[in-house]
This record gives structure tokens, sequence and C-alpha cells, in this order.
């Protein structure tokens, strides 16, 4: 039986990842540092951590003190983040740089200890690593692989991301850790962060149409023509199983190629709730201004794309924050990815 540790288990990429290794027969060990807040974890054990600490790296990595066994597959998923109210405006870079590279310091090092019984390490990088110059035009931004460098990333959690990366890849030439790097593009669904500042987008738009009154207004930030690309959760796992399966380290894109201006992302939003809702943009942090994931790599390399419209995950990820905002009422109805036009109150 294959043992996988999924560190950032308690987070929402990491809360699904524990579900589908556990449905296709491995023994899974989540860490994090706090539980999940949506759902009970699906693994055989869950350690509350900090992975800050490289002790603490140690003891999630180790399955058994007396015959150094570990782990045959580790998901690196933990890192300090948030959406762009989050990583944007400034306030957290120090945390965000300073949490998350420790967490990469320590899962590198110590996963090197165990020598040629040593991990399979996922890592998953993030499109904010992809240089600001190439993101300038909102309708023809360049995010392949290749056009990484010269660095430039718009924020310190993009460097981070990126210093990461380089990080594990050394790690692969100096000590033959056997790394995948997965560059995650905005990635959405139900069991995310969806309120208390740390939401992406997707969440951001389902929790504002879903709160607002009829005929009136939800905020969005910036002049809402900055463009962006959003990949459902189930094809983002599907991807990183399939690049850990494979032969080829990466980096390469996760995302989707169906790329949206935000005003028309919150429009989205306003008619999966049924209401009659304005949007009035705001100044707010943006980010780039027109990103999307490019998947030829992916597609050659692996034989993955996504598969299924925005449109669609859209609707799944609106009908549970309806849920969570709303636990008594009736459940938000969608059918054959349609949402149901019942009277929303
Ligand atoms: P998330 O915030 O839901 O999950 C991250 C988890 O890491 C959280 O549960 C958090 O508690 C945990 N963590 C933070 N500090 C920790 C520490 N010191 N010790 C132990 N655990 C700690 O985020 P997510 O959306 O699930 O993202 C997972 C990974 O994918 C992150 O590395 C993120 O940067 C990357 N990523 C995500 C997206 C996306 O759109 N969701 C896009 C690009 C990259």
């Amino acid at each position: 039986m294959k043992k996988v540790l999924v560190c950032g288990a308690g987070g929402f990429i990491g809360g699904h990842l524990v579900t589908k290794l556990k449905n296709e027969g491995c023994w899974v060990r989540g860490v994090d540092i706090k539980n999940h807040e949506h759902k009970t974890t699906d693994a055989d054990e869950f350690l509350l951590l900090d992975l800050r600490s490289e002790r603490n790296v140690r003891t999630a990595m180790t399955i058994s003190e007396v015959n150094k066994n570990g782990f045959d597959e580790v998901y690196q998923l933990a890192a300090d983040m948030g959406g762009a109210g989050y990583i944007f405006t400034g306030e957290h870079d120090a945390d965000v740089m300073h949490n998350s590279a420790m967490i990469n310091l320590n899962v590198a090092k110590v996963a090197s200890e165990f020598g040629n019984h040593s991990p399979k390490i996922f890592y998953s990088s993030s499109a904010c690593m992809y240089p600001e110059h190439n993101q300038l035009d909102p309708d023809n931004p360049m995010c392949s692989e290749d056009s990484a460098y010269p660095a430039d990333p718009d924020s310190e959690y993009g460097w981070e991301k990126l210093f990461s990366e380089r990080l594990y890849f050394a790690f692969a030439r100096n000590y033959n850790l056997d790394v995948r790097v997965a560059r995650f593009h905005n990635i959405f669904g139900p069991l995310g962060t969806w309120e208390g500042g740390r939401e992406k987008a997707p969440a951001a738009m389902c929790r504002k149409a879903a709160e607002a009154e009829n005929g009136t207004s939800i905020e969005v930030w910036g002049d809402g023509k900055q463009t962006r690309s959003f990949l459902y959760i189930d094809e983002c796992i599907e991807a990183m199983l399939r690049l850990m399966e494979s032969d080829f380290t990466g980096p390469v894109n996760i995302g989707s190629e169906e790329m949206i201006a935000i005003n028309d992302f919150a429009q989205m939003a306003i008619d999966i709730s049924g209401k009659d809702l304005t949007i009035n943009n705001i100044p707010g942090p943006e980010g780039v201004r027109g990103r999307n994931s490019d998947n030829a790599l992916i597609r050659e390399k692996l034989g993955w794309d996504y598969e299924q419209s925005l449109r669609v995950g859209m609707e799944k990820t609106y009908a549970w924050i309806y849920e969570q905002l709303y636990p008594t009422q009736p459940d938000f109805e969608y059918d054959d990815g349609v949402v149901s036009t019942r009277e929303v109150k």
C-alpha cells in the first residue's frame, strides 16, 4: 500500500487530495497547523504540527522511529497564502515569505535525509511566479513555463514560490531528491476559504452574490477588465496525480485556458444567483492585468487538459457557499450544470 504524506491537509487543495488518495487505496497521513474548517479529514492519521519547525517536519515525515521508515510520496501544499486581499496588499509580505520558505527549506532537507529511501516530493508552486512584464496586456498574457525568466513576479508570494521551485530542483540535482513541481493557476471549488480575508476571487464572487439583496450591487476590485483563468479542484487533483506518476519533473502549469475578465466573472456569479444585481468597481488589490494558463506543455507531457467549463464549476461552488451562508434553507439546486431558477430569498 502506497504511503503518502500530505502537508497542508487542513487546507483547500490538501483536503480534497487526501480524499482522493484514500479513494485510490493509499495510506495517508495529513499534517497541518490547523484542522480542516469544512470537513472531517479522510486521512488515516492527522497530525497538528507547525512545519516551520524542522523537528516537526521530521516527526511528520517519519512513520517508524525504530525502522526509520518514511513515505513513498509527499505532497507539499502547506503555505501561508490567501487571495488578493491577503497576498497583494503588502501587509503580510514578511510572514508570507518567511513562513512558506521555512516550510519548504525543512521539507526539502528532511526528505533528503532518507537517502535512497527519500520520498518523491510534489511541490505546489503558483502562476504568481511569472514575470509581471509578461502580464500587462489583459488580452494576451504570456504564461508558458519557459517565460519565467528573467524573473519579475509582482508579489513577494510569487518570489517565494520561485525560490522554492529552485530549492527543490537544487535538492534534486545535489541529493537525488525525486521532485515534481506544478504551477497552479487559481484553483477553486467547494470546501475552500470563502470569508475572512483569505478567500480568492471565485469564492468571494459567489459569497457577495449570495449575500446581496436583490436590486443592490456587489463590489469588485479594480476596473474589472483584468483577466484570469480558474481551474476546478477535481481537475487539479487529477493533473497532480498524473504528474506524480509520470517521469516529467516540471515545472508545469496546472490550470484552465478559459480566460475571463473579472467583471464578466462577477456577472457569472450574479447570473447563477438568479438575482438582479449590478457591479460596483472600487479600488483594491488587483494583481497583474492579465493571466491565463498555457497548457501546451502539460498536454504534450501528460496528455492532460481541463475539460469542465468555468460556469459549471462556479455553479457547484455557488451552491456550496450558499449552503454555508444559509444552512437552514433548502439547498441551492442545479441540474446538469444549470442552476435552478428558484426564487432566492
Ligand atoms: P490553503 O491555504 O487552503 O492551504 C494551505 C494550508 O497550509 C492551510 O491549511 C494552512 O493551515 C497550512 N499551513 C500554513 N502554514 C503552516 C505551517 N506553518 N505548518 C503547517 N501547515 C501550515 O491553500 P490551498 O488553496 O489549498 O493551496 C495549497 C497550495 O497550493 C499552497 O502552497 C498554495 O500556495 C498553492 N497554490 C494554490 C492556488 C489556489 O488557487 N488555491 C494557486 C496557486 C498555488
